[in-house]
C-alpha cells in the first residue's frame, strides 16, 4: 500500500466494475462517507449507474473500458466475480491500486483452483476430480462415489452450471447438459445446514468478521439468511479461523463472503468463496452498526474497520422475479426492511431486492 494514498480522503472516486445491486448498496454506502463513485456498467441506467456520480457503459473483460474506469479512480474495486482478472491486472499495471487483489478474483474464478488453493492452506473442502472430458467423469465417480455433483469450472452461479451424475452411463448426457466444457465433479456432501461468513481484512491487516448466517436456498438461489446462525461456539470459532486464514492467504484487501456446509458431526467444509460483498451478508445493513457495504467501502479505502457486533437478529429475505410487485404492501409492514434495486424487469428468480425483518436477539 503507497502510505500517502490511504487512507483515501473523503471527496476521492471509488471505480467499482458492475453495474449491479451489489455495485449500487456499494454506491450508496461511499455516498454516506462523502466518496465519489464511478462505475462500470454493461447497459446504461444500470441500478448501480441510478446512484452514482458517473456511470460509463463497457465490457467487463475489455482492458480498455476498466482502464477509463482506472483513470477516474482513486481504487478500483468490483461487485462481480465474472470480471477478467486480466483486465484488472493490466489497470493494475497503469497504477491504480485494486482491491480485493486480482488474484483473489482468478483463484475464485475457477472452481479447481478455488478448491485446490484452499486446500493447500489447510481449509477443507469435499473431495473433487478436474474433468476435461465426459471420459474422466467415470473414473471420478469411483472415487468419489455416486451421485457425485458436476459443476462447469468457470461462471457458474446461483446453481447454474452443474448436474448431479448418478451412474457412470450419463456421463456424456451430463456433461453435454452443462455444456461440455472444463469441469469439477464433486463428492456429495450431506450437509446439515448451509452457512456463511462475511470478513474483511484492510490495508495493514486487520480483521473484522461478521456473526455466520444460516442460509436456505430455493432451486439453486438463495432465499433466506438468518443471521447470527444458531451454532455453536466452537462452530462460530471455527467459521471465522476459516474467514480469517483465507483473507491472510490471498492478501486480501476488502470483504469476502465464504460459503461453509455444516456437517452432522459439526465439522465445517468450504463450499465455495466469493471475493467481494454476498447476498447472505445483506442482513447487516439493518442488523449491524457498520454494513458489509460500508465495511468493504472502509477496507479498500484504508479506512479502520467497523464494528460488527450484531443488533438484532435478522432474517432475510430475497425478492425474486414478481416477489417485488409486493412493494406497497412491504413498505406498509413495519417490520419489513425493505430494499428495491431499481430493476424493472422481474425476470423469475432474478433478485429484485431484499427485506430485511429483525427480532431482539
Ligand atoms: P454452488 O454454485 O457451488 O454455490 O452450489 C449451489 C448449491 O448446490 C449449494 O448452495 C448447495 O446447496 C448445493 N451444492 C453445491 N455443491 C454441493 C456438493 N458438493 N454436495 C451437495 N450439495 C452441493
Amino acid at each position: 500500500m503507497s502510505a500517502s494514498r490511504f487512507p483515501l480522503a473523503p471527496g476521492s472516486t471509488i471505480g467499482i466494475v458492475g453495474g449491479g445491486q451489489l455495485g449500487r448498496m456499494l454506491a450508496m454506502a461511499a455516498a454516506r462517507l462523502g466518496f465519489r463513485v464511478a462505475v462500470l456498467a454493461r447497459e446504461a441506467g444500470s441500478p448501480a449507474g441510478q446512484v452514482s456520480a458517473v456511470e460509463l457503459v463497457g465490457d467487463y473483460g475489455d482492458p480498455d473500458a476498466v482502464a477509463r474506469l482506472a483513470a477516474l479512480s482513486d481504487v478500483l474495486t468490483f461487485e462481480f466475480e465474472n470480471v477478467s482478472a486480466a483486465a484488472l491486472a493490466a489497470a493494475e499495471g497503469s497504477g491504480a491500486p485494486i482491491a480485493p487483489p486480482d488474484r483473489a478474483l482468478a483463484v475464485a474464478q475457477d472452481r479447481v483452483d478455488e478448491k485446490g488453493f484452499l486446500n493447500l492452506h489447510g481449509l477443507a473442502t469435499t473431495a473433487f476430480a478436474p474433468i476435461d472430458t465426459a471420459a474422466d467423469i467415470a473414473p471420478g465417480l469411483e472415487r468419489l462415489g455416486a451421485p457425485a455433483l458436476l459443476k462447469t469450472r468457470r461462471e457458474g452461479y446461483d446453481g447454474k452450471g452443474q448436474a448431479w451424475v448418478k451412474a457412470p452411463g450419463e456421463a456424456e448426457a451430463v456433461f453435454a447438459a452443462i455444456g461440455a466444457r472444463p469441469s469439477i465433479l464433486e463428492a456429495k456432501v450431506e450437509f446439515v445446514r448451509e452457512l456463511s461468513v462475511i470478513a474483511a481484512r484492510g490495508w495493514t491487516g486487520e480483521i473484522a468478521a461478521y456473526p455466520v448466517g444460516e442460509n436456505r436456498h430455493e432451486h439453486g438461489v438463495l432465499r433466506t439468511t438468518t443471521a447470527p446462525a444458531d451454532i455453536t461456539p466452537a462452530a462460530r470459532q471455527e467459521a471465522l479461523r476459516i474467514a480469517a486464514a483465507l483473507l491472510r492467504a490471498l492478501d486480501y484487501v476488502g470483504v469476502v463472503g465464504v460459503e461453509l456446509f455444516e456437517l452432522a458431526d459439526g465439522r465445517l467444509l468450504v463450499n465455495e468463496f466469493a471475493p467481494r460483498v454476498h447476498n447472505t451478508g445483506h442482513w447487516t445493513l439493518d442488523g449491524c452498526q457498520v454494513d458489509q457495504f460500508e465495511q468493504h467501502i472502509r477496507a479498500v479505502a484504508g479506512w479502520p474497520l467497523g464494528p460488527t457486533e450484531p443488533l438484532a437478529r435478522v432474517q432475510m429475505t430475497n425478492l425474486l422475479g414478481l416477489d417485488a410487485g409486493a412493494w406497497a404492501s412491504l413498505a406498509a409492514d413495519p417490520g419489513a426492511r425493505l430494499w428495491l434495486y431499481g430493476k424493472s424487469d422481474p425476470a423469475p428468480g432474478r433478485k429484485m431486492g431484499h427485506v430485511n425483518r429483525l427480532s431482539p436477539l
